[in-house]
Formats: structure tokens, C-alpha cells, sequence
């Protein structure tokens, strides 16, 4: 278990594109691993490589929304390696999304609704689904990362100033 440090804006590798992995190892699983401990510890629901500086084609997702009878989340996490947007809906859905490189900073985004999503899992067995719901958005969020694209490109020029603000604020 290791718990990674995340990269934040305005750090340049958040821009970059990453590669794609070549063959899924026991190297990349224990990668998975650490992506997945490092998403918990910072209370996230996704996380790419590239926001702890690795620019490989690797996400984790845990929605967390199912609950045990405590009403803790039950913990589900997916690895998604070399992820690809095969198609998507005509129909957007808003959803107020934040990212864990804009610590603490949130903003509506509108996205098509659903996705069909192609991907490798951490075993390097392929999928292929129709993703809706959050699932959709977060996956869209995430398969930006690997494209160098934030949530902020999405919003106009005076909502990401706004944010960009309210985020050096933050940090003084
Ligand atoms: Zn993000």
C-alpha cells in the first residue's frame, strides 16, 4: 500500500498526453494498487495516472455509492487501462464536478449523457460497455486527464477564472 502524492494545476504534466501501456504486468497491478489506495486517501471517486506524475493510460473509478448496513460506502474499485471512447449520446447531462488537481473547487460541466467505453482491466482483459449516470461523467473526466484536458476547459473563460481565484485563495 502506498498512498502517492497528487499533482495540482498549474503543473504542466497535467497537460500532457499519456501513453499508452503495452502490456498489463504485475508492475502495472501494483501501480492499480497505489492509484486506488491514493484515490481513498484523498477521498476521491477517480483518479488518472498522470495526477501522480505517471503518463500512462490508467485510471481507477469507485463511485462509492453503495452503502453497507453501517452506511459506510462499500468499497468496489475498477481499473480501466488504455481506456477508449468508442461513441457517445446526443443527449448531455450536467453534473457539478470536481477534481483532486483543483483541490477543493467544483463547477457544472456538461457531457453526453452516456458513453460506450472500450478498455483493458487489470488482468489485460478486455471490456466493452455502455456506460450512463455518473459512471459516464467520471469516466469522461478522467479519459480527459489522459488527454492533458481538465474539467475547467469546459466551463467559459470567466467560471475557470473564477475558480482559478478562489483556488490561489485557498492556498495562501
Ligand atoms: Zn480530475
Amino acid at each position: 500500500m502506498a498512498v502517492l502524492p497528487i499533482v495540482e494545476v498549474p503543473d504542466p504534466r497535467l497537460r500532457l498526453i499519456s501513453k499508452p501501456v503495452e502490456q498489463v504486468t504485475d508492475q502495472t497491478r501494483a501501480f492499480v494498487q497505489d492509484m486506488i489506495d491514493t484515490m481513498y486517501a484523498a477521498n476521491g471517486i477517480g483518479l488518472a495516472a498522470i495526477q501522480v506524475g505517471v503518463d500512462r493510460r490508467i485510471l481507477v473509478i469507485d463511485l462509492q455509492d453503495e452503502k453497507d448496513e453501517d452506511d459506510k460506502p462499500i468499497k468496489a474499485p475498477h481499473a480501466y487501462i488504455n481506456p477508449e471512447i468508442l461513441s457517445v449520446s446526443e443527449d448531455l447531462s450536467s453534473y457539478n464536478e470536481g477534481c483532486l488537481s483543483i483541490p477543493e473547487q467544483y463547477a457544472d460541466v456538461a457531457r453526453p449523457a452516456s458513453c460506450r467505453v472500450r478498455w483493458l482491466d487489470e488482468h489485460g482483459e478486455g471490456h466493452e460497455e455502455e456506460l450512463t449516470g455518473l459512471l459516464s461523467t467520471c469516466m469522461q473526466h478522467e479519459i480527459d486527464h489522459l488527454n492533458g484536458v481538465l474539467f475547467i476547459d469546459h466551463i467559459s473563460r470567466l467560471k475557470r477564472d473564477m475558480v482559478m481565484k478562489k483556488l490561489a485563495k485557498l492556498r495562501r
